[in-house]
């Protein structure tokens, strides 16, 4: 399971310079969202000029390589796979030149239909360079541009494609940001010295020293040249649909997201979990990084004291090679140490966001008893996940995903704990504060806001997407 893209996109005035280093920034802020490629397309004023590569983004760019992407206005973008191959191909920004010009592509999220529509497109003619869904977009989108004017080409667009998707796009010197019906992933909008910015998450922007204005609206098309901003409300949808583990795991704590601090809302899911399963011990402790904010708002329900009794190790970078078989013990604590005194003769309430496979909880919770832990108690702030995602997480198949087969009490049992507490769905509703009704909760109920082949998308869940005049 890997969280899906971050994308962002900055127009400064026709004076400023120096976008390309704004957007490295902005990347930094997000690489939390993808570290499996990144890149950056510019436009100099006369074309656009693009650099990506595979790895971190300080893996891909230097000095000499942001000097030579020069102009006031381009998006950025850093992957990890979602549909297609992990290849430099199916990285992003995805350039496609056309009769009147030349288009570049950045998103997040996934089309659940872009097999068929691709199928279309090759039977026309299309050629494709790369197995992503970004590319069958890119081409519609193009096509689109060829007959109409920019927010109806858009909302033809918005037509076509089904699934989650927060593109941005370089369109000649014009930066345009377009957020499904659904609002499905966040896109975000900024002020910055000399101009505008948008970006999945409100990070980038406070990298950046600028003031968030608002989140794109699900349905809205944002056009921003030469440091000016426009918006277009293309569609509408009956109810939005915005995806849950954004709260629950993917986005950066210190993320401004639907005007909700994930921190804060972490901090309820765990001081939720804490009056939902409360557990006889005297140290609550975080698996990190992501189960902190949690383990900090179970503490603050319970009143048991925090204590961190694991570290992790930050610099395993990708290019880590994996010891062999009898190496692997090794491998583990070199990733993650116990802090020993803080374990030992102690009975421990372990909090982490998630549990999909189990193969972390069971590995911590063996480690922590190899400590010495006298008692572990696994609390989870997000209810099971039972069923895959197909809308922008790179999510374990159903055969894989373990609450898909079994009780609570059968985890609890695979994983060895002494007992396990799942967070409720209500519990968590309750602490991100948005109706149920307005979040896709697909990995934890079945039911999909969009319609997936194979799947539910009860009639009560479908929103009904209107494209506005
Ligand atoms: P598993 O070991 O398969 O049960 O995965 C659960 C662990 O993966 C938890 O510690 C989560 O913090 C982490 N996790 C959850 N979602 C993701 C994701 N999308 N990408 C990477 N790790 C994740």
């Amino acid at each position: 399971m890997h969280d899906a893209c971050g994308v962002v996109g900055i127009s400064l005035n026709e004076t400023a310079n120096g976008a390309a280093k704004s957007i490295y920034y902005s990347l930094y802020a997000l690489q939390h969202r993808g570290q499996e490629a990144a890149g950056i397309s510019v436009h100099d004023g006369k074309s656009i000029r693009t650099h990506r590569a595979m790895g971190l983004v300080s893996e891909v760019f230097d000095d000499a390589q942001i000097a030579l992407l020069r102009g006031h206005v381009g998006i950025g973008h850093v992957r990890y796979a979602t549909s297609g191959r992990s290849c430099i191909e199916n990285s992003q920004p995805l350039l496609v030149k056309y009769k009147d010009g030349a288009i570049a592509t950045a998103h997040n999220g996934n089309l659940v239909n872009s097999t068929q529509l691709r199928e279309q497109l090759e039977e026309a003619g299309d050629i494709f360079y790369s197995t992503s869904d970004t590319e069958v977009i890119a081409h519609l989108f193009v096509k689109e541009l060829l007959h109409y004017d920019l927010p109806e080409a858009a909302r033809a667009l918005m037509r076509k494609i089904v699934g989650s998707y927060s593109l941005v796009f370089l369109w000649g010197d014009t930066v345009l940001a377009l957020r499904d019906p659904l609002g499905i992933k966040p896109l975000c909008i900024g002020e910055i010295d000399s101009g505008f910015m948008v970006a999945s998450e409100s990070v980038a922007i406070d990298t950046l020293n600028g003031k968030l204005v608002r989140d794109v609206k699900p349905g809205e098309l944002i056009v921003i040249r030469n440091g000016e901003m426009k918006s277009y409300q293309l569609a509408r949808s009956t109810r939005p649909a915005h995806c849950i583990f954004e709260y629950i795991y993917f986005a950066r704590p210190d993320s401004i997201m639907d005007g909700r601090l994930i921190y804060d809302v972490r901090v309820n899911i765990g001081s939720n979990l804490a009056r939902e399963h409360p557990a006889c011990a005297d140290t609550v402790t975080p698996i990190p990084d992501s189960g902190i904010t949690l383990a900090v708002g179970y503490h603050q329900h319970s009143g048991i004291s925090y204590r961190e009794c694991l570290m992790k190790n930050r610099y395993i970078g990708r290019t880590f090679i994996m010891p062999d078989q009898n190496m692997r013990e090794t491998a583990v604590r070199l990733k993650m140490n116990t802090i020993r005194p803080n374990i030992e003769g102690h009975k421990l309430i372990l909090v982490d966001d998630s549990i999909v496979r189990g193969t972390t909880s069971r590995r911590i919770v063996n480690m922590v008893r190899k400590a010495g832990a006298q008692e572990v108690h696994v609390r989870i702030g997000s209810p099971p996940i039972l069923a895959p995602c197909y809308l922008g997480i790179d999510m374990a198949s159903r055969d894989e995903l373990i609450a898909a087969h079994k009780t609570v009490a059968g985890v609890e049992a695979v994983i060895e704990a002494d007992s396990l507490g799942y967070v409720s769905h209500e519990g968590l509703v309750d602490a991100v504060g948005i109706p149920k009704e307005n979040l896709c909760m697909g990995c934890l109920t079945g039911l999909y806001p969009v319609p997936i082949p194979g799947e539910k998308c009860l009639a009560e869940q479908t929103r009904l997407s209107e494209y506005l005049d």
